[in-house]
């Protein structure tokens, strides 16, 4: 590994969504950590179609920072979509993505620059689970295991979108225009030389998770649909447990004709009715996996841009 310049230039990239309460705070707490370092830095503030003052408040701080750019787009795409923006805006040689709420403590982010210059490519950090179990943390872990058991890719649990990647790694996400876009499952896909960071989470300066609780069920299913054939294949095995179960009926009903004893044969109408019921339920929840699967692939032959700014840009 081959060690870096020191005087790389940074971008910092922060999707906000309805974040006016903490925007000001998350700016101060980012200088005190930026202001002490030799690098050039950009802060790419992405708000994500925010229905309050986020919007207001960020070109204000943009009036007194000139390092900020502001970059608004056209609704709420969502934050993988807000991310992107920021992705496709930056030029900077390593390019962090890090939260508005406080969240991810920025003091990280002179230990990303480090391993950076070291010359890591990819800087993941990973939340360590604390003890105080919330159903945030549950459905997470729960989401990690299964992700990891039916994906060829592995995420690391834990993994938050709070990572730093140098150009050539962003690079190669931008050659990804995928619309259902799961950024943890992408970046551990193109591989590059990647290090984890281990943080212990902080709490959210003020206001809400803005990921409510059907965001956080479609990142997953975008996740599971697009990094995963295994749903399909579900029906496949549960067809080939069927087709055994009536082989093995035949022989057995069959059993009775050779023995001439075919008068115990009783009409068996339950026992029909449980396999059609069983067998029809699994037909359904197989076409229903098939049918999210043609939806997706339907959405990504639309080939419709992940976000839209403003002023109408992509
Ligand atoms: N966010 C966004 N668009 C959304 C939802 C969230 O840009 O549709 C931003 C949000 O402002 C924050 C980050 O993404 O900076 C992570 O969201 P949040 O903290 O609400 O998620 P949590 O930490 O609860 O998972
Ligand atoms: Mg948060």
């Amino acid at each position: 590994m081959s060690p870096r310049k020191s005087k790389s230039s940074i971008d910092l990239i922060i999707p906000v969504f309805n974040e006016a309460g903490v925007v000001d705070r998350t700016h101060v707490a980012l200088r005190e950590v930026i202001d002490l370092l030799p690098h050039k830095f950009t802060i790419y503030y992405v708000d994500d179609g925010s229905k309050d003052e986020t919007a207001k408040t960020l070109r204000a701080l943009g009036k007194q920072d000139k390092r900020i750019v502001v970059l608004e787009l056209a609704r709420n795409f969502g934050h993988q979509a807000a991310l992107t923006a920021g992705l496709d805006a930056s030029k900077g040689d390593f390019v962090i993505t890090i939260d508005a709420d406080g969240q991810h403590p920025p003091a990280l982010i002179a230990q990303m620059i480090e391993l950076f210059e070291q010359g890591y490519d990819i800087v993941q950090a990973q939340r360590l689970d604390d003890r105080n179990y919330s159903f945030k943390q549950a459905t997470s872990f729960m989401f990690y295991r299964l992700i990891n058991s039916i994906s060829g890719t592995h995420v690391e649990p834990g993994a938050a979108d709070f990572r730093g990647m140098s150009r050539q790694a962003v690079d190669a996400v931008k050659a990804m225009p995928e619309f259902h876009r799961f950024l943890r499952g992408m970046i551990s896909w193109i591989g590059f030389k990647s290090v984890i960071l281990p943080y212990h989470e902080t709490a959210r300066l003020a206001g809400q998770s803005k990921y409510s609780l059907g965001k956080m069920i479609r990142l997953a299913m975008d996740a599971i649909f697009s990094f995963s054939l295994v749903p399909l294949y579900i029906g496949l095995s549960a067809g080939g447990i069927f087709f055994c179960l009536a082989a093995l009926e035949m022989i057995y009903v069959l059993s009775f004709w050779f023995k001439g004893d075919t008068s115990t044969l009783a009409p068996g109408w339950s026992s029909l009715m449980f396999v059609i019921l069983i067998a029809s339920g699994m037909l359904m929840v197989v076409l229903g996996f098939i049918g999210i699967y043609v939806g997706y692939i339907f959405q990504e032959v639309k080939r419709r841009p992940v976000y839209l700014l403003k002023n109408g840009e992509k």
